[in-house]
């Protein structure tokens, strides 16, 4: 095993190697914690030029609170380049910083701390170059101001970065008012949360909604096949991290109702659906919505692509 991560070329606070597998858990500063199997170290090096991506793809799954139960493979580690995590514009990245920021100000007037070298995975930035220039750009931008530093000084943003390892900063108004947006509408997400009946016979129905939802230009989420220790996490993840939810009632399952709740808690756009010849179960506080009722999986899918094209995209 290299002593390095092998994702941000840093060496790791720790590595414990499992006892029943060619595979360890490996604890970085930049990337969060993250189990690798040895057979990707050692074929990691065709991927080599994506590692800034993998790196703050597992950095923002610690950040989001997850646990880490999936162990990278090669397989897997393919399939992280596909994900919707990754910020495909400079606009995404600085929203991530300022996302960071707001989750890690527990007060107004908070000072959050900065290491550009520990901290540039959150921007999902090839080096601590970019980092810097979001910081910069934050500050002309007004979003953020200098906080006092452990000795109670206050230095300009562009000197803490030339002559500080560490920047210690504050949201202004308008940094708060951007991560409150930023939060409702989960980080300029291509995401959407699906929140339906596991059932097996429900399947060609999933199938269907993430067709539309894929023709829309979003990738569908859903938590089934998780283990069931990560599930609780996982769903309130998928929630926060996704631009609006689809909701499928057929089958009265409580844990439905609890995530269209939560998402509307959140300010995000609910799609309301259910099988029609179950339109009369539907309990009576979340009757009044408007549901897509339909007969079959196909005309499920015609009608929420309809829906989603009005009132997402
Ligand atoms: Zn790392």
């Amino acid at each position: 095993m290299s002593a390095q991560c092998p994702f941000c070329k840093k060496e790791p606070d720790k590595i414990t190697p499992f006892t029943n597998r060619d595979c360890s858990t490996i604890f970085c500063k930049r990337c969060g914690e993250f189990a690798i199997t040895g057979s990707l170290l050692s074929s990691y090096a065709d991927l080599e030029e994506k590692s800034h991506l993998f790196s703050g793809v597992l950095r923002w799954r610690k950040e989001g609170g997850l646990k880490s139960g999936e162990i990278l493979t090669s397989h897997t580690i393919k399939e992280i380049l596909q994900s919707t995590e990754i910020p495909q514009k400079i606009p995404e990245k600085i929203d991530r910083l300022i996302y960071y920021i707001g989750l890690n100000s527990p007060t107004f007037g908070a000072s959050v701390s900065i290491k550009p070298d520990d901290d540039y995975s959150l921007t999902f930035s090839p080096s601590e170059d970019e980092l810097h220039e979001i910081l910069l750009f934050l500050e002309r931008d007004r979003l953020i101001e200098p906080a006092m530093d452990f000795m109670g000084n206050v230095a300009a943003i562009e000197t803490q970065l030339s002559y500080e390892e560490m920047v210690q900063c504050k949201f202004t108004m308008q940094g708060w008012k951007r991560f409150y947006e930023l939060e409702r509408k989960g980080v300029d997400s291509k995401q959407c949360f699906v929140a339906m009946n596991f059932d097996n016979e429900f399947d060609s129905a999933y199938q269907k909604i993430s067709e539309a939802i894929e023709d829309c230009g979003f990738k569908a989420y859903r938590t089934k096949g998780f283990s069931i220790d990560d599930v609780n996490d996982l769903i309130i993840a998928g929630i926060k991290e996704s631009a609006f939810v689809v909701a499928d009632f057929t089958g009265q399952k409580p844990g439905v109702y609890f995530e269209a709740g939560f998402a509307r808690g959140l300010g995000k756009k609910v799609i309301w659906t259910c099988r029609e010849e179950e339109k009369d179960k539907l309990h009576f506080d979340t009757r009044q919505f408007n549901h897509i009722l339909w007969k079959d999986v196909e005309e499920l899918k015609s009608k929420l692509q309809t829906s989603i094209r009005a009132n997402i995209i």
